[in-house]
């Protein structure tokens, strides 16, 4: 729009020394172009320092900019190659200087825009050499559009009903260049002066502080903000909002000024202020040493596509993520935002102040910050046990992807901006926060902080591989007097540059009582793989005459695919052995059947806590998915978990409810399901009685989240006790405590009808029901059998009656998702949706997720002929654009198919010799469940299960994936 009014403050802000020729106001031509080639810029010329000016329009959506880019001519060349994508260019300007070179008929001979790879190419009328320095004017224009990535505009609507807008930022990885022209790559780190212009009423933030506030004109301001750090593109960040804050010290977290007035951010912000300094203790460098303020920003939740974003001093987040309320917020809410905030703080060192060289080492950046997030919070929360339950919240989560035989290695190369996107999975985080992990242990904590330190002090305002990352680490190995008898740079690679991860196998000789260790790949899907892959793998062990779990140590590094070790020689007759201790070690272990068998009986007698809470969730673990694969007999592994009978701690019942998922899934055909869910209520029997439905003023964290995943658990396979509390709850008509609503309002469901259903959805649609409740009764509508209801379910995820067309896509998606989750009846409903209007109402991805999802729960042979027939029936355009989900739905049907013919009747005759189903007309308890060492009797009469295929376990793994936020 008016450049001469941006172009007037613009003067007052460029350097006064006379380089800067006024801009030309012709439109510069710019041609387009479909280039081939390397996605990599050419890196002849880099530039030093960036001065953007932006000015968003409210009212037309669209954003006027100058870019003036500092840039220094590294190779003699003829041609400037930078990103810009989506930004209608309209003047370039250029101007170059050197002692040795005359330049004053330097020109812009042509630019063009290559499409394909986002490259602006500008070639001038000669060449420039090495050492000169250039300045590179641009004055463009862009659309404030609503994709939630470059900058982009927001809304929410006020409590007046006013719809309020807000332009934020998403450049990481590779967004920035959506908002200005630049030099887009991790490592081509420059400063950046920027000034925003902005309504009165509005006020803008972005990465350092404000240091100028002027009046300009049409009613604006302009901000002018200090001059960053030495950066990356991707971290840059600018909001322009009517927000309010609230702040402590250099922190603030801002947000609608509704809802920073009733507190909602200061759980957030008292985190931000515990975490921070623990962060910064442990790395040992203090973080206003780069920046002098941090402020957290709450982005409404449909315009924020991930959990939060690290911005250098400017970190943005969704509303959920960052904001809480009390009495509305459950506590794994509350412990979300405080990992978020840590995880995102964590990120100022590792990923703003050591910046990833290329994005096939975004591992180190997301792999620390996991790290971190939980480190940073069990500081400031030691109750939520974080690091205590590391191995269960995110190596056993990495097992799950890294599994598979199409796992990627953590070092893995990307080119082009959807290659570099797909990096941002569950390996960059939780596989290589698991790595980073073993390393600690590996080393030992005083050696690792070392090492960071060395690392990022080395590194700073820089950009750095793994190969800097393993050097560090071994300068403070060496000087810490180990002998690791190879560079560490040689066993971490082994970790880094290969897919998968090792399955160590454990065989005890029955007389020598030698032990021998041999690794191999673990797949689940491909027990004939021919591993040719071996680890350097820190090791260690646990023997039971001296149960000593607390040092994680290695006492060897196994480097074979096997290998015999003599010190273990006394493993006596009688003695089990545990291996990975406290699960620190990213591998899976197996033993002999003795061993297993020895395992199981220690932990079916009293003494079973003696074996840490890690790694009895190690062993469930481990165990179940050893047996899924093939790799043991469930036999030997439901004896095992027979011990959960009496098992009350959070960490193994969780590792155990994790695995339920899949076995109920594939049990629910079987004849002998009631057998398997009668087993399974008198597992977590102890744990409902240690708990109970009651919420109690001595509770922790833990048993919060406990009381949460038993009670949902047990409801869902129709615990009688557990859905009358929950009848008990919902019909009191009153508010419920949000750690237990979500299991009350399914619980409620189960056993309730017409009343209880419309009482929730008239919950639902009042305005005053905050948004998370909101959710948490959208999951719960479908725990019903009522056909009728859960058809309204259908009708609100295809937003069929008017009253649901403002339904987000992410509650349609919920709606639809929690039908075949939560109901068998719900089951068929969805078999029988209009697939063309699924097809036509969701996007290709969320259409990913539901055919995978019910396809999944089709264990029935009838279904599945009716699933088949509904994907032959598709037309070829509806193939080639869902063509693989469908391919993955028959295929996950062919799996569940492969696993129940080889393992249901193994798994039917251990339930049929040792558990009895009760009697229907006894009131007292009449069930046992018996192993080779223990017999118990529950305290409480669990309900018949009549026999029908009823599927009740809520796949928690589904849900969290289908939540899951990458930040
Ligand atoms: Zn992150």
């Amino acid at each position: 729009m008016l450049w001469v009014a941006i172009l007037v403050p613009i003067l007052i802000i460029l350097p006064a020394d006379g380089q800067f020729p006024l801009p030309d106001f012709e439109k510069t031509e710019i041609t387009e172009r479909q280039g081939v080639g390397s996605y990599r810029l050419p890196n002849d010329v880099i530039p030093i320092k960036y001065y953007l000016t932006l000015e968003p329009e409210f009212d037309t959506f669209g954003f006027d900019g100058i870019a003036e880019i500092n840039l220094q001519v590294i190779n003699e060349t003829n041609t400037i190659t930078l990103h810009s994508v989506e930004l209608t260019l309209q003047n370039l300007t250029i101007n170059c200087a050197s002692p040795a070179e005359d330049y004053s008929n330097l020109t812009i001979e042509y630019s063009f825009l290559d499409l394909a790879r986002q490259f602006l190419v500008i070639t001038l009328s000669r060449n420039v050499a090495p050492g000169s320095e250039c300045t590179l004017l641009i004055l463009y224009e862009g659309i404030l559009n609503q994709d939630s990535h470059g900058f982009y505009r927001a809304q929410y609507t006020d409590r007046e009903g006013n719809v309020r807008w807000l332009a934020v930022t998403q450049f990481e990885p590779t967004y920035a260049r959506e908002a200005f022209p630049c030099f887009d790559e991790p490592a081509l780190k420059a400063e950046f002066e920027i000034t925003i212009i902005r309504p009165n009423n509005y006020n803008s933030l972005s990465n350092s502080p404000i240091y100028i506030s002027m009046p300009y004109m049409n009613n604006k301001r302009m901000d002018l903000f200090r001059v960053t750090p030495r950066m990356s593109t991707y971290l840059v960040a600018f909001v322009v909002s009517e927000f309010t804050s609230v702040s402590s010290g250099y922190q603030a977290v801002h947000g609608r000024p509704e809802f920073i007035n009733e507190s909602r951010g200061d759980f957030a912000l008292s985190m931000g202020l515990q975490v921070l300094p623990a962060i910064e203790n442990f790395l040992g460098i203090a973080y206003n040493s780069s920046l002098v303020k941090l402020d957290n920003v709450a982005i409404p939740d449909d315009y924020f596509s991930n959990g939060a974003m690290e911005n250098w001093g400017l970190v943005t987040y969704r509303e959920s993520s960052l904001f809480s309320k009390e009495n509305v917020s459950t506590s794994a809410e509350k412990q979300g935002i405080g990992t978020i905030i840590s995880h995102e703080y964590g990120h100022k060192w590792f990923g703003n102040l050591v910046s990833p060289l290329w994005w096939n080492y975004v591992w180190i950046n997301e792999g620390f910050a996991t790290y971190l997030q939980n480190y940073g919070a069990s500081v400031a929360q030691p109750s939520w046990r974080l690091m205590e339950r590391f191995a269960l919240s995110t190596l056993q989560s990495a097992f799950s992807t890294d599994q598979l035989q199409n796992a990627r290695p953590m070092t893995y190369d990307a080119e082009t901006p959807d290659e570099i996107n797909a990096l941002f999975d569950r390996i960059a985080y939780n596989k290589a926060g698991s790595v980073i992990r073993m390393v600690e242990h590996f080393l030992t904590t005083p050696v690792f902080q070392r090492g960071l330190n060395r690392f990022l002090v080395n590194n700073s305002f820089s950009a750095a591989t793994e190969y800097e990352l393993w050097s560090a680490l071994d300068e403070a190995v060496i000087e810490a007097g180990i002998n690791l008898g190879r560079p560490l740079e040689e066993i971490m690679t082994t970790w880094t540059q290969q897919a998968g991860f090792p399955l160590v196998t454990i065989l005890v000789a029955p007389v020598t009582r030698t032990v021998t260790v041999a690794q191999e790949r673990f797949l689940l899907d491909n027990a004939s793989y021919d591993s040719n892959e071996t680890w350097i793998i820190p090791l260690n062990f646990v023997i039971s005459s001296n149960p000593n779990f607390e040092d994680t140590a290695p006492i060897l590094l196994l480097r074979e695919n096997s290998q015999s070790i003599t010190t273990f020689a006394n493993v006596n007759p009688g003695e089990w052995i545990i291996a990975n201790i406290q699960q620190t070690g990213y591998y899976r272990v197996n033993y002999d059947e003795e061993n297993w068998g020895l395992i199981a009986n220690y932990l079916n007698r009293d003494n079973f806590n003696n074996i840490h809470p890690s790694n009895r969730a190690q062993l469930i673990d481990d165990a179940l998915v050893l047996a899924r694969a093939g790799r043991l007999n469930y036999e030997v592994v439901f004896d095992l978990i027979s011990y959960l009978n009496r098992e009350t701690d959070y960490v193994p019942l969780n590792s155990f409810i994790n695995n339920l998922a899949f076995l109920d899934r594939v049990l629910s055909a079987s004849p002998n399901i009631a057998l398997f869910r009668e087993f399974t209520r008198n597992l977590l029997q102890a744990a409902f009685d240690y708990l109970t439905p009651y919420e109690s003023n001595i509770d922790d964290h833990i048993d919060r989240l406990n009381r949460q995943q038993i009670l949902t658990t047990l409801c869902n396979l129709n615990h009688e006790a557990c859905l009358q509390s929950a009848s008990n709850y919902l019909r009191t008509w009153q508010h419920i405590s949000p750690d237990l609503q979500s299991a009350v309002y399914c619980g409620g469901l189960r056993n309730g009808g017409e009343e209880e259903w419309n009482y929730l959805y008239n919950l639902y649609t009042s305005s005053t029901t905050e948004r998370l409740q909101r959710n948490r009764i959208l999951n719960a509508l479908s725990c019903t059998e009522n056909s009728t209801l859960l058809q309204r379910v259908l009708d609100m995820a295809f937003s069929q009656s008017t009253e649901w067309r403002l339904l987000s896509n992410a509650d349609r998606l919920r709606a639809l998702t929690g039908l075949y989750t939560n109901s068998e009846n719900g089951i068929d409903i969805a078999l029988n949706m209009n697939f063309a209007q699924l097809f036509a109402s969701f996007s290709t991805r969320n259409v990913n997720t539901i055919l995978n999802g019910l396809s999944l729960r089709l264990t029935r042979g009838d279904r599945q002929d009716l699933f088949r027939q509904i994907l032959q029936l598709q037309d070829s355009s509806s193939w080639d654009l869902h063509g693989n989900a469908f391919r993955n739905s028959l295929s996950n049907i062919n799996q569940t198919n492969d696993w129940i013919a080889n393992y249901q009747d193994a798994i039917n005759n251990w339930l049929i010799e040792r558990v009895t189903l009760p009697t229907t007309s006894s009131p007292t308890p009449t069930t046992t469940v018996s192993t080779s060492d223990t017999t118990v009797s529950p305290t409480t009469p669990a309900p018949p299960d009549n026999g029908s295929i009823d599927v009740r376990i809520m796949p928690l793994l589904l849900l969290c994936t289908l939540i899951l936020l990458y930040t």
